[in-house]
């Protein structure tokens, strides 16, 4: 039910913003007050038809582009971002509840992507194989797929369309983007920054919604494919119903990372890393550390200097600027605070030592914002489903362990295998350390790596259901299909006559 006298965020459909007429739509929040600030549309069978069927004709437009042509469009959009960025990150921020320069840091790892793919042309030339076989000569073209769906979760409102549509786009497809209901105006922002640019309409197109749009997407015969990333079991569903309906597919999901602290290491950039990688933008972050590894005897005095660390953090409304933005901003919803809260409860019910408590915090001025505080639990036992689980707060546990083997044992018994990373000074065992986990993205005394963009993105087991990954080359190779072709321009003086055998080499 639509909260009276708010604005409705609209699609984006045929180069326009287009008012919903389905008469659902969802509450927006400013998490940092807790108050709504908008509704938003969800979209009926009968919007995301329309919507796929703009983004068919956009492709029909753009894909008939020279590359030259379409080339100039990717370097206009990667320069009206890079000079309007601020206010996407006051977008991001409004609606998200992170701090400022974590929306602005957010932007600026999209706008790798796009920068990477401005030089789209080199990557997608194909091949050509002269003379292969006795008058005969194979090449290889690289064509779009056509209408691609994107469908990108809350926390990277931004960034994660980006790791997707720049790449797509290039390639010469259409992309219908499913933004999360939670932060829906960012893909809005985005559309807009793509007509500016030039982009044809419908070729990028943005459907607001919920399941029904994304079932939408993933039943339609016109959509070839769906890049999703979300949660593992949606992740799981949006792969196996995808896939079942004949559709390329890669779902990223969930994570729970884990960072090894051999006894070698510096307790003190330990420490610092932690905080940053398990407090920034609240833990909502697919590659944030939710676990702390401690080989002993280096706990006790680990847990110290994180303890002192959290002290020191601001908690606030993210929108303040300069001097006066806090370190951490609020939660996404009062839902998923108690989400959050509930396994810190889990924990203490397990035998966890709770050592830094968030779960009651109150910002002054914003008593109904949805903030959390930054929590460390010591003791927390592997069986605990605060252990096992995804948490996606502000919750950081240390667990002790006695070896680097039984620590690495831990970290690959888990369902997921996003990101890990290893602190020591011991390079033999960082290599080891690289060579045995099972997990696609690893840090050496990095505790958050994301791949830059000419690389790709994504974990392993239930992080990521499909075979490609998000951008680099797996991006490129995701949004293009290619065709082999055998040429021979008959010669009438050697014409070969009539064969029936199977094609030889000759
Ligand atoms: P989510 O799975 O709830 O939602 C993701 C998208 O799926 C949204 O657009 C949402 O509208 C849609 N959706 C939700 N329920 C659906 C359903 N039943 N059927 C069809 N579509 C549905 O995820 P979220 O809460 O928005 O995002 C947080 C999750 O995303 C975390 O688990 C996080 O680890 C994960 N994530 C993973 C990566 C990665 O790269 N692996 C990156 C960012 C976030």
């Amino acid at each position: 039910m639509a909260e009276l006298d708010l604005p409705t965020i609209p699609h984006w459909i045929d180069g326009a913003p287009t008012a919903s007429t389905s008469g659902r739509t969802a509450p927006v929040f400013n998490p940092a007050t807790g108050v709504v600030a908008a509704n938003v549309a969800l979209a009926d069978q009968a919007e995301t038809d329309a919507a796929i069927a703009s983004a068919r004709r956009g492709f029909e437009e753009w894909s008939s582009w020279s590359i030259a042509k379409r080339q100039g469009v990717l370097f206009a959009f990667r320069e009206l971002l890079n000079a309007r960025k601020p206010e996407l990150a006051a977008i991001i921020t409004a609606e998200h509840g992170k701090v400022l320069s974590d929306a602005m840091g957010e932007i600026l790892r999209g706008q790798e992507v796009v920068e990477l793919a401005t030089g789209f042309p080199h990557l997608i030339k194909g091949a050509y194989s002269e003379n292969a076989s006795s008058g005969i000569d194979v090449y290889s073209l690289k064509q779009p797929l056509g209408v691609v769906g994107v469908i990108s979760p809350f926390n990277f409102p931004a960034m994660v369309p980006l790791w997707f549509a720049p790449i797509a786009i290039a390639a010469g497809n259409a992309v219908v983007l499913k933004p999360s209901e939670k932060d829906p105006s960012a893909a809005l922002w985005l559309a807009g920054l793509w007509k500016e640019a030039g982009l044809p309409d419908g070729a990028f197109t943005v459907l607001q919604g919920d399941k029904l749009a994304v079932d939408g997407l993933l039943n339609s015969p016109i959509v070839e494919s769906i890049s999703f990333v979300g949660s593992t079991p949606i992740a799981q569903y949006i792969y196996e119903t995808a896939a079942r309906n004949g559709k390329r597919v890669q779902a990223l999901g969930g994570a729970k990372n884990h960072m090894l602290v051999l006894p070698d290491a510096d307790l003190d950039l330990v420490a610092d890393q932690a905080v940053n990688a398990g407090y920034g933008a609240a833990g909502e972050r697919c590659m944030a550390i939710s676990v702390v590894l401690a080989v002993e005897p280096v706990a006790d005095e680990l847990i110290a200097k994180i303890t002192d660390r959290i002290a020191r953090l601001t908690v606030g409304n993210g929108a303040q600027a300069g001097d006066a933005e806090p370190d951490m901003g609020p939660l996404i919803t009062d839902q998923h605070r108690q989400k959050v809260a509930g396994y810190v409860d889990i924990a203490e019910a397990d035998g966890a030592t709770v050592v830094v408590d968030g779960r009651s915090l109150v910002v002054d001025g914003h008593e109904d914002g949805f903030f959390f505080g930054p929590t460390l639990i010591d003791g927390l036992p592997t069986t605990s489903r605060a252990y096992t689980e995804e948490i996606f707060g502000p919750v950081l546990s240390v667990v002790r362990v006695g070896s680097f083997e039984e620590g690495v044992a831990l970290i690959n018994s888990g369902e997921f295998g996003n990101g890990t990373a290893i602190f020591t000074n011991d390079g033999g065992a960082a290599r080891r350390f690289q060579n045995e986990v099972q997990v696609g993205m690893i840090g050496i005394n990095v505790p958050i790596p994301v791949p830059v963009a000419y690389h790709s993105f994504g974990g392993w087991k239930k992080s990521l259901f499909g075979d490609a990954k998000a951008y680099g080359v797996h991006g490129f190779d995701f949004f293009t299909r290619e065709k082999a072709i055998t040429a021979r321009w008959l010669d009438p003086a050697t014409h070969g006559g009539i064969n029936l055998g199977f094609p030889q080499n000759t």
